[in-house]
């Protein structure tokens, strides 16, 4: 009963905190509800800083659910270009699709309803029925579930459906009615300013009286003690392939990563496989080109789902054949400033910043000089 009390006592605290200390996020400058869908899918796998960075390019890109359903696919995925797992922007996109072809538009406030549109799963939909339209759904984030197992000294791993369950059913009961959105925005807000993951500052925090974790001494051991993620190396080269100062760049087919996007071909190297040979190997075998490896650019590293992958990019002066290939829908050549203009992902996009620092500078490589400003037809 005292431990009720103590912890209603805590919601009530941190709601009022939140009122006066809440981030200043731009899709909460009021509660349109395209906007929120729009920042719901962008929070998806994505911390608040990239999705800042992508929100308001988006939204001057497609300031309507109508205009984005009327984009094409290869609009979306250029907008998007760089903010990551590309499956939310054609979700996002298909969701559009969807409610202005059978909803009028208009999207739904049920929870639901809400379940039922492409790429929104349980906590999305909470999200946005709270956010949007005031409803009573629970929402817990990554930051919501660590603090309110802290708050109750709740152990157990948060990636068990079992353990989140009972947090939403404890959350249900302490979410005073009519006050969901900010009860959710405000464990939120407090599991990222303040009660972190590994250094919870309980002396600055509105809660610590009804706290159980902070009294226990160890805050950071709750709900569990974090493990340090393992991923797996990969490493593969990058074929940046020019002839007549343009580069060749293959269209991914619709897949698990990066689909639709336009990429430098790009495999795994073979265990004791050098870079520029690899090069060579993947140009004849999977893209039916002969090529003469000339340098290695760069190598840039990216993290996907459990994967770390070592990205070398080599630059090959193209000696004949007619590209095709595996996994590829569609081959263009292009001249270095276009290769922006591309939808991409964020490690072939570092691969074009660095070709273009380096044109920039005069680069360190003779051939990039050459390849990129001899006039066509002197290269091969
Ligand atoms: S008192 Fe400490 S552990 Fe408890 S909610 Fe606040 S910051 Fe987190």
């Amino acid at each position: 009963m005292e431990k009720d009390k103590s912890l209603r006592q805590a919601v009530q605290a941190l709601i009022f905190w939140f009122r006066k200390h809440k981030r200043d996020l731009p899709w909460r400058k009021n509660a349109d509800p395209y906007k929120i869908l729009v920042s719901e899918f962008l929070l998806q796998q994505t911390t608040v800083p990239v999705a800042v960075r992508y929100y308001e390019s988006f939204l001057t890109a497609f300031p309507t659910l109508e205009s984005l359903a009327q984009a094409s696919l290869e609009e979306v995925l250029r907008v998007w270009s760089g903010a990551g797992y590309y499956a939310r922007a054609r979700n996002l996109r298909e969701t559009a699709i969807r409610l202005v072809a059978t909803h009028g538009g208009v999207i739904p406030q049920e929870v639901s309803e809400l379940k039922k549109l492409p790429g929104i799963g349980d906590y999305t939909a909470r999200a946005i029925a709270s956010f949007a339209f005031g409803a009573d759904a629970i929402a817990l984030d990554t930051n919501g579930i660590r603090v309110l197992a802290r708050l109750l000294g709740k152990k157990g791993s948060p990636r068990r459906p079992s353990f989140r369950r009972e947090l939403y059913q404890v959350a249900e009961i302490l979410c005073p009615k009519g006050k969901a959105s900010d009860f959710n925005q405000a464990l939120m807000d407090l599991g990222s300013l303040i009660c972190t993951a590994s250094e919870p500052k309980c002396h600055q925090c509105c809660c610590s009286r009804g706290c159980f974790a902070f009294r226990s001494g160890r805050p950071q051991d709750f709900p569990s003690v974090p493990e340090k993620p393992t991923r797996q190396p990969l490493f593969e080269v990058a074929c940046l392939i020019v002839k007549d100062g343009q580069f060749l760049v293959a269209q991914r087919a619709p897949g698990r990563w990066w689909g639709h996007l336009w990429e430098f071909p790009r495999q795994e190297i073979n265990p004791n496989e050098s870079s520029l040979a690899a090069v060579r190997r993947i140009a004849k075998e999977k893209l039916g080109l002969e090529v003469h490896p000339r340098a290695i650019v760069t190598t840039v590293r990216h993290s996907v789902t459990r994967y770390r992958i070592y990205l070398t990019g080599v630059l090959a002066e193209y000696q004949s054949g007619e590209p095709r290939g595996e996994g590829y829908v569609a081959f263009q050549w292009v001249s270095l400033a276009d290769l922006n203009q591309l939808p991409s992902s964020s490690p072939q996009r570092r691969l074009v910043q660095t070709l273009l620092d380096m044109a920039r500078e005069g680069s360190q490589f003779a051939l990039i000089a050459e390849v990129l400003n001899e006039p066509r037809g002197q290269v091969a």
